[in-house]
């Protein structure tokens, strides 16, 4: 019997994932990508020798990677060789003090009391709550599909938000637990990874520090972009095929179904089921036929963006982490007008990361590839921007920055430098406004079944798998959105071939 033809538009982690669970399940499955490598927001590059990951950086949420190579017939141990990072990072505030996050809990402890005597218990009261949080979340709201509001808003749920402080403030939740600033800083900052204001997200995401330290932050040698060889090499031995430089200019539709892509060069791809792993919004805005949604669409909040310099280092440098956190003095003025679309801030609160203090291979011998993330608002629509500028006076911040923390002459060791700013993460992947964490935001009204569906309401063979999709950005998310539009295909156009012959 002839197998139905998926068309996945995206080799981005979500579009790989759900390509592996359908293929395994017997349909015949073609990934077309836009870039000549896959990936997207988790691949890398090299140059001269030195190895930057574009994107993700962290390891986060093993589990849902170990299960997921479970699914697959293989295991995590023995696709990703991977190192738990401890101290997890190194947080630095502009007061010259330092927090290292360690999940070894007495080393914790002494690392916490140095800024508040006493707050030990306090803490780990606020884990065991974030424990909860995580649990409940995760199997009411993050793994599971949604057939209906109902699956969503019914008794269990909301007794269930009520309980992980959904509703609460973030960072008024932290302000419960501990009394200095640098603190709370320590327990919220991490809604930043998920593009949000800590100032005005919902407690639900507390359980995300909680994360780093239960289940560890991790760095697989080779980089994030190991994750994506080993899903790309599992994808072809079940047969799926890919096409790069690739790149779908529209969906092709036919009343309410869609009838296969359309590439830049005129070729149209037949399919029976289309998964789009690109970013939601952009296909509403660009690949499909106008709607009425596009203008809600357009309507929802979007994450933030971020400047990211690459460089190539002629020397390590001992005095800085793999994962190191750098806190403005006025981090709140600085984190709130990123969000509120102030004018750049020339003191900014970045982010270093430096992978050769655990994977030698990611430059040459006693030399070091070091990635900066600095947050800046996403793409207004008619606003200008000086992009030299911008790229010119944030570096000029982070050298200012490193000389203060006693890191100096870090500029004269730079070989070469690469930077993705909003407008390059919106042309390289077509994020829409280069929104980098989502693209869409993770307010409560834009999750579970507020965020848009992985099913499209009108031409119903066409699913969506990634994080501006059901359950949201982040690897561990994209994974599950490819898991989960699986499962929803096999519910409504079961598999003609219900099991694949053995990986080839
Ligand atoms: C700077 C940064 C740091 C991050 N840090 C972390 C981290 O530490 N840990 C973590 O877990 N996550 C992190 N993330 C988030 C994580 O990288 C993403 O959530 C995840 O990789 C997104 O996967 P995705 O499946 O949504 O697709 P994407 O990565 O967006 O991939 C979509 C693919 O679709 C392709 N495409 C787009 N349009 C077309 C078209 N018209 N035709 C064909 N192909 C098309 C794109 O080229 C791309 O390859 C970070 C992201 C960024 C940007």
């Amino acid at each position: 019997m002839k197998k139905q033809k998926v068309v996945v538009t995206g080799a981005g982690i979500g579009g790989l994932t759900a390509s592996i669970y359908l293929a395994m399940k017997g349909y015949d499955v073609t990934i077309l990508e836009k870039n000549s490598y896959p990936g997207g927001r988790c691949a890398s590059f090299e140059k001269e020798g030195h190895r930057f990951d574009i994107g993700a950086t962290l390891l986060m949420m093993p589990e849902i990677y170990r299960r997921m190579y479970k699914d697959f017939g293989t295991s995590m141990e023995d696709e990703l060789d991977l190192y738990r990072m401890d101290p997890v990072y190194s947080l630095r505030y502009a007061n010259g003090k330092e927090l290292l996050f360690s999940s070894d809990l007495a080393e914790m402890q002494m690392q916490l009391e140095k800024f508040e005597q006493g707050c030990y218990p306090r803490f780990l009261e606020y884990m065991q709550e974030s424990y909860h949080s995580y649990l409940l979340s995760m199997k009411r709201i993050i793994d599971v599909n949604y057939y209906n509001i109902f699956d969503f808003i019914n008794y269990k749920n909301i007794r269930m938000l009520h309980k992980t402080k959904a509703f609460c403030n973030h960072y008024r939740r932290s302000v419960n637990y501990f009394t200095s600033e640098e603190l709370r800083i320590a327990f919220t900052f991490q809604n930043i990874y998920v593009g949000q204001n800590p100032y005005r997200a919902s407690a639900i995401f507390a359980m995300l520090p909680f994360l780093e330290l239960t289940e560890g932050v991790w760095y697989p040698r080779g980089g994030m972009h190991a994750i994506v060889e080993s899903l790309v090499s599992i994808a072809k031995s079940y047969g799926v095929e890919f096409s790069y430089k690739s790149e779908i200019s529209s969906i092709e539709v036919a009343g309410n179904r869609v009838a296969g892509v359309r590439l830049q060069d005129g070729q149209v791809e037949k399919a029976d089921i289309v998964v789009s792993n690109a970013d939601l919004p952009y296909v509403y805005n660009e690949l499909l036929p106008e709607s009425r949604y596009v203008s809600k669409l357009n309507r929802l909040k979007y994450t933030c963006s971020a400047l990211v310099f690459y460089w190539g280092m002629d020397r390590d440098f001992p005095g800085i982490k793999q994962h190191n956190v750098f806190v403005s003095k006025d981090y709140r003025k600085n984190i709130e007008g990123v969000f509120n679309g102030d004018d750049v801030s020339y003191d900014p609160s970045f982010y270093l990361h430096s992978p050769v203090k655990s994977d030698p291979t990611a430059a040459p011998d006693g030399q070091a590839s070091v990635s900066i993330i600095i947050p800046l608002d996403y793409l207004r629509q008619g606003k200008e921007y000086d992009w030299d500028r911008i790229r010119d006076e944030n570096r000029k911040a982070v050298f200012r920055r490193l000389e203060q923390e006693g890191i100096r002459d870090f500029e004269k060791h730079i070989k070469f430098e690469s930077a993705y700013l909003p407008v390059t993460w919106k042309s390289v992947f077509n994020l829409s406004r280069g929104a980098i964490f989502g693209s869409l935001s993770h307010d409560l009204m834009q999750m579970g079944y507020f965020r848009p569906h992985n099913r499209h309401r009108k031409y119903k063979n066409l699913f969506f798998a990634g994080g501006s999709t059901h359950p949201g950005n982040g690897v561990p998310m994209a994974i599950l959105s490819g898991k989960l539009v699986a499962e929803k295909i096999q519910k409504f156009y079961p598999s003609k071939q219900p099991f694949a012959d053995a990986r080839k």
